[in-house]
């Protein structure tokens, strides 16, 4: 499959485009932030890249530095306007050991109660 094969199909392009409903949070200008439908915590968001650059962090490389940042930034301000002042924490799900579902790189931000360590 090509990579824009790949992104007309893509849950998370399809959200990014607007073509499927999210609550959306927040946005910069190349990345999105809207709440998990099925949430693990208080606070669960998911930080997206609006275009379909990788299917997951494996794929990442230095090209990706400036989007990353530009990910982490929103996570924070994310996390700011939750009220999540006790902390929070992103996590990147690679590959099914991991319960990687959606192959869209995505990075995930719980909030709001105690979080285990290690997680499950
Ligand atoms: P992962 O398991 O790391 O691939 O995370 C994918 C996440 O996407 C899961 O936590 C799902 O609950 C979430 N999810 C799936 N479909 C949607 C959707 N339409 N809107 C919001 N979140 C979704």
């Amino acid at each position: 499959m090509t990579e824009s094969s790949a992104a007309a199909s893509c849950l998370f392009c399809r959200i990014a485009r607007g073509e499927l409903r999210s609550t959306k949070v927040a946005e910069s200008e190349h990345a999105l932030a809207f709440r998990d439908v099925n949430p693990v915590a208080p606070s669960h968001v998911l930080l997206i890249p609006k275009e379909h650059v990788a299917e997951s962090a494996a794929a990442l490389g230095p090209a990706h530095g400036a989007l990353l940042g530009e990910l982490f930034a929103l996570a924070a301000r994310v996390a700011a306007d939750e009220g999540l002042e006790r902390g929070w924490r992103l996590v990147v799900n690679v590959g099914p050991d991991a319960g990687q579902t959606v192959p869209h790189l995505h990075m995930h931000m719980l909030g709001g109660r105690a979080l285990d360590w290690p997680p499950g």
